[in-house]
């Protein structure tokens, strides 16, 4: 691989979002949300209200899926048939079905291309929960976010504080899909085994930048 590919798995609020967005200015790179896809396709099975368990009807879904990524001032924008979708994917309900879906090998296997077409052609740090494993057994730098389930969920709850939920709930939710994401067999949320592991509950993100920052400057 010619770009430079950074990776940052790990499971829901343990900061990989505010980490990787932060670490790509740093680096002067593109950043790129891998879960926006898996919330895109949630987002079409649910608009179109495929029966996403029936591998025939997936398979036809996916067949005719249209998801991309255009850089818009910098920044990746998704966008589905030709619309930015981003406003759209950010709920509990579409979190949930894109981590029911994502567990399908049909699903992983339609977005591999995407997420491989921008790593030939710039550098970038990946977020996502099997990017070091999957996705890009070669990336230059790998790195796994942890944090307690409390401390993510309550990270969670302070970013959505308009949503009709409560800390409890929010943390019930995330740790289903955790145990979705740990659990299922394609491509399970684990830490690839040359990935570098940090535990930011009691970090601040910058403190977790600079730790990553140090990381890669010192090899
Ligand atoms: O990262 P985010 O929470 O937006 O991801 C939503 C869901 O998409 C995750 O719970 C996970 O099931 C799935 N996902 C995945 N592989 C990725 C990124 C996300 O399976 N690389």
């Amino acid at each position: 691989m010619d770009t430079r590919i950074i990776t940052i798995d790990g499971p829901a609020g343990a900061g990989k979002t505010t980490t990787s967005k932060m670490l790509s200015k740093k680096l002067n790179c593109v950043y790129v949300d891998t879960g926006a896809l898996y919330r895109g396709v949630a987002y079409e099975i649910q608009q179109q209200n495929i029966q996403w368990e029936n591998d025939e009807k997936l398979a036809h879904f996916l067949k005719n899926l249209d998801l991309q990524f255009v850089l818009q001032k910098g920044e990746f924008v998704l966008q589905s048939y030709g619309q930015d979708i981003t406003g759209f994917i950010r709920t509990p309900e579409i979190a949930m079905l894109a981590s029911a879906s994502s567990a399908k090998p049909l699903v992983r296997a339609a977005l591999l291309g995407i997420q491989r077409g921008i790593a030939k052609i710039q550098d970038a740090v990946f977020e996502g929960r099997d990017m070091g494993t999957v996705v890009f057994p070669d990336a230059a730098f790998k790195f796994f976010l942890v944090a307690d389930l409390f401390v993510r969920a309550q990270r969670r709850f302070d970013e959505m504080p308009e949503a009709k939920r409560n800390l409890e709930t929010v943390e019930q939710e995330m740790s289903r899909r955790d145990t979705n994401d740990y659990k299922r067999k394609e491509a399970p949320l684990k830490p690839a085994q040359d990935a570098i592991t940090i535990d930011s509950s009691h970090l601040t993100i910058e403190e977790v930048v600079q730790k990553i920052i140090k990381i890669i400057e010192n090899t």
